[in-house]
Formats: C-alpha cells, structure tokens, sequence
C-alpha cells in the first residue's frame, strides 16, 4: 500500500533549459543561468556544448551567434562574444567550474551536431575527456540530435545516462541501442503518446522539452514523464506543487 501510494506520487523532475535564464541578469548558457538554476531548487540544468575548429569546447545554443560561425571559429574568437547578461559565452573549463560549486545540481550536457563524424567524435572524445577532468561524469546525463554522437558517448560511457533528442526512434530501438531513455519534444510525445508507458516498460526514462505552459505541464505531468525541461522552472515547480496537493 505504501509503495503504491509513493509510487503514485512520483513527479517528474525539473530541469532548467539552456540554464535558468528567463530571470532577471541571466542569460541562455551563461554561468548566471547556471548558478539561477541551482538557486531556484531545479533538479538538472541544460546546456549546449560546440566544438570550436581549434578543438576547444565551448557552451552556447547557437552554432551562427552573433556573426561567428562557432564550429569554424577559434576558442578566442567564440568566446569574446558577449552575452546579454554582459558575461562572455564561457568555455567548457570555465561552465565546469562554475558547476563543481552546486554539487546537487544534475547537469544535463548536450553535444551539438558538427558537419563531419570526425568533427563529432572529437567532440564526444574531448566532453569525456572534461568530464573526466573535473570529475563530472556521476553527476551528467549526455543528449543530442546527432545519433553518431550518442553511439559514441554510449560506446566511451557505458555508465552514463545517454538520451536521444530527435524523436525518430521507438522505445524498442532506442532499448537495443543502450539509451537511456528518450529526451523528445512534448510534439512527438503527444502524437506518440504510447511511448512513455513503452519506455516505462522497456525500462527507460523520458524527458520532454520545451515545456512552458501551464496546460503542457500539467498533461506531462499526469502522463508520468520522468523530467520535464523548461525554460520557467519555477513555474514547473509551482504546477507541481498544486497537483501534489
Ligand atoms: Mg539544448
């Protein structure tokens, strides 16, 4: 009985897109995003990782920002740009830091697709390489679009959660390829909305993005998804705490 009652109260898990960002002073994968979404309670906080062509890793959504192609930029032109909170879009070293100062904050690490396998599987070999370094990997989850990339990160992280972001996969493909689970957006997991018991049942895990509405929320909610990502965290939480009551 008591199992079934905690069993039902499980709610998902609040993790904060790009950071928390939609704040005052912050700003989509800054450091800011990433101290206001540990601030703010979130479970996890997202962030996108490029390869830059001098091989660095750098934190930022935008492949095109700010007039700088990142992936055939150097570091030092990458990150001079200056972001609307008034910080520098910060390299990987510089996000890690920041992130070993909030240790209960997940991190949810997105690699971005590059133009080549090479150029990608350099990217997954340098963010295992980092991780490693700053003694990371108990505490990320790995996602991406690219498929390459997740294969590779599966291959190098066998005890890494790695979840597919491009909602193209079954449950049952992504259980045989040793994901973790699916990391879809809430417009796949409405037209498939089988998947998230398939997932449960196959054992996997489901996280849905972007979700910032209320009725959104509350759909996912009541469908049993695991983590929902936001860009208003805090208004997750909020709609949580009304259906927990
Ligand atoms: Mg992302």
């Amino acid at each position: 009985m008591a199992f079934s009652i905690l069993e039902s109260m499980a709610q998902p898990k609040v993790i904060a897109h790009r950071g928390y960002w939609k704040t005052e002073n912050s700003a989509q994968n800054s450091l800011t995003s990433l101290r206001k979404a540990a601030e703010a309670g979130c479970y996890g906080s997202e962030f996108d990782v490029i390869l830059t062509a001098d091989d660095e890793l750098v934190v930022n959504h935008d492949d095109k920002f700010k007039g700088v192609v990142i992936p055939e930029a150097t570091a030092m032109v990458a990150t001079a740009i200056v972001l609307s909170n008034g910080e520098h879009l910060p390299t990987i070293d510089q996000y890690f830091s920041e992130a070993l100062k909030y240790p209960d904050l997940r991190l949810i690490l997105e690699i971005k697709p590059l133009k080549t396998t090479e150029r990608e599987m350099k990217a997954v070999e340098l963010t295992v390489a980092k991780l490693r370094e700053y003694r990371l990997l108990d505490r990320t989850d790995i996602i991406s679009f690219s498929l390459d990339i997740c294969k590779e990160a599966i291959r190098l992280l066998p005890d890494t959660k790695v979840y597919y972001l491009n909602g193209d996969l079954s449950p049952q493909e992504l259980k045989d390829l040793n994901f973790a689970g699916a990391d879809y957006n809430g417009l796949v997991l409405k037209f498939h909305e089988e998947w998230i018991k398939e997932c449960h049942n196959l054992g996997l895990e489901v996280n849905v993005w972007t979700i910032d509405n209320k009725p959104d929320m509350r759909y996912f909610i009541e469908q049993g998804v695991d983590y929902i990502t936001t860009n208003y965290p805090e208004k997750l939480m909020t709609t949580l705490l009304t259906i927990g009551q």
